[in-house]
């Protein structure tokens, strides 16, 4: 059974237009047909009508007798006699004379004698039953005398029991050729809605399988190279993303609660050993821990702010506070701050920073900084002992460059283009929450810029922003304009 939402519409837009347009063309043929063998009878009689004149000018029948004689002889030899019946009437209609030998029944009504008397050209034809329920065609010519007195006429009567049967047998294969392709429209449609129906029922059904979380038997295997296909093609690639994103997110789940741990258990060890010993601790234990607790609870906040950052961002409510800023003063702050960092870790951390003037940027100065944080932070971390941090910008005239270069690990070819992504992490050996990137893009895109990464295995990783610099004359067209 055809139940589905689809196979009813395809058979009401569809099928019903088809059965709609086959019937009207069933019918107008029908009706052409019949008009085209009604009119060759038509034709036929009045041509035999028309050489009536010429056969009752050449007697030159002018008496009723006249005309009854030579009414008898046409009759006589007439050749069409199987065809056509003749019939020679009087001048007030009645038979007198049939070619087939038989006079009509009196109360045979003959319409077209009449409307041949009222006619010009004394000529009319009519379709009528007669009594014993015979279809018949019948016309009829007046003759007149050369004073116009009406002596008689000549009537043909042929039957239509013929005729309409072979209308009727064409109707009869008219509907059945029609009925045949509203059938083969049905099978052939019936296939193609259940070639559509049958996949998207499958695929529905993947799609529950999905939203209930289950990613692994969910593969729908599609037998069609097409828009179906295609959907197929997607829904599968869906699965395969969300799979993915679904395994992102309980490693970073696990990643961040190992991330909250680590410094939550230095703090309440601490806090412990210095609750335990109480007044009796020595200044330079009382001082080592609690710099440990200032710098563990300094690491859970930026692991919060991390957090809040990506969800402002998700959630769209990330805002800058722009201003015309000096980038390389934000630069040099941030080297600034983890130049300490490095001696510890032994690594050299180099900038130059540059004499001439740089040109502002329009920025929020607070989200840049965070920004070379984060990268110069990033190229310490996957830096091995010994190694080096060159940090370079560069005025190149309608943007300006930041180029933080590392000789650490690098990123395999395969990451490099994921490492962008949220909670993406190429190396788990090292920590982090793998968003420290996906922040940093996004505040350099809000700027207008952009953050390119080229990277290779034991090369090392530079990491490339551009940020334009302020355009004064574009600035006050905004002004004009607002
Ligand atoms: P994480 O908190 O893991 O550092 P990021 O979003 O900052 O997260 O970085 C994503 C991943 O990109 C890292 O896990 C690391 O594998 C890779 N990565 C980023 N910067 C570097 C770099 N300078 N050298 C090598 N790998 C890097």
């Amino acid at each position: 059974m055809m139940t589905s939402g689809i196979t009813k519409r395809w058979l009401l837009n569809i099928l019903s237009v088809v059965a709609l347009i086959i019937v009207a063309i069933v019918l107008c043929l029908s009706f052409m047909i019949r008009a085209y063998y009604y009119n060759s009878v038509e034709q036929s009689i009045s041509v035999r009508c028309n050489e009536l004149t010429k056969v009752f000018d050449e007697v030159d029948s002018d008496t009723t007798t006249d005309f009854l004689t030579t009414a008898q002889q046409y009759i006589e030899d007439f050749p069409d006699k199987k065809q056509l019946e003749l019939q020679s009437l009087n001048s007030v209609g009645r038979v007198t004379l049939t070619s087939t030998g038989f006079l009509p029944d009196e109360k045979e009504e003959m319409p077209d004698f009449d409307e041949a008397l009222k006619s010009p050209n004394g000529y009319a034809v009519c379709r009528s039953t007669l009594t014993s329920g015979e279809k018949v065609f019948a016309g009829t010519k007046i003759i007149t005398s050369q004073d116009g007195t009406v002596l008689g006429a000549i009537r043909y009567v042929t039957s239509l029991s013929d005729i309409n049967f072979t209308i009727i047998a064409y109707i009869v294969i008219f509907s059945l050729i029609g009925a045949i392709i509203i059938f083969a429209v049905l099978i052939s449609g019936r296939f193609f809605v259940r070639s559509i129906v049958g996949p998207i029922k499958e695929m529905s059904q993947t799609a529950r399988n999905i939203a209930s979380g289950d990613f692994e038997t969910t593969k729908i295997t599609s037998k069609y190279d097409d828009e179906i296909g295609d959907l197929a093609e997607s829904i599968n690639y869906m699965a395969h993303e969300l799979k993915q994103t679904e395994q992102l997110k309980n490693d970073f789940i696990s990643r961040v609660s190992h991330e909250l741990r680590t410094p939550l258990t230095a703090i309440k060890g601490w806090s412990e050993t210095m609750l335990l010993t109480g007044t009796d601790i020595d200044q330079g234990t009382f001082k080592k821990g609690m710099t440990i607790i200032l710098k563990e609870s300094g690491r859970l906040t930026s692991i919060v702010e991390e957090l809040l950052d990506i969800s402002r961002i998700q959630s769209g409510r990330m805002k800058l506070m722009t201003e015309k800023i000096d980038l390389v003063a934000e630069l040099d702050e941030a080297v600034y701050m983890l130049k300490e960092r490095s001696i510890q870790e032994r690594k050299h951390l180099m900038f130059d920073s540059p004499i001439e003037p740089f040109p502002p940027v329009m920025g929020d100065k607070n989200r840049l900084r965070q920004v070379f944080l984060n990268i110069i932070d990033n190229a310490l971390k996957y830096t091995p002992e010994g190694g080096n941090v060159i940090v370079q910008i560069l005025n190149k005239e309608t943007n300006i460059e930041v180029l933080i270069s590392d000789t650490g690990c690098g990123i395999a070819p395969e990451d490099l283009p994921k490492v962008k992504d949220k909670f993406y992490k190429a190396n788990q050996n090292v920590g982090g929450s793998g968003i420290g990137l996906a922040v940093a893009d996004e505040i350099v895109q809000m700027h207008g810029g952009t953050l390119d990464i080229e990277s290779g295995i034991g090369v090392g990783t530079t990491v490339k922003i551009s940020i334009p610099v302020y355009d004064e004359s574009q600035s006050k067209e905004d002004k004009g304009e607002n």
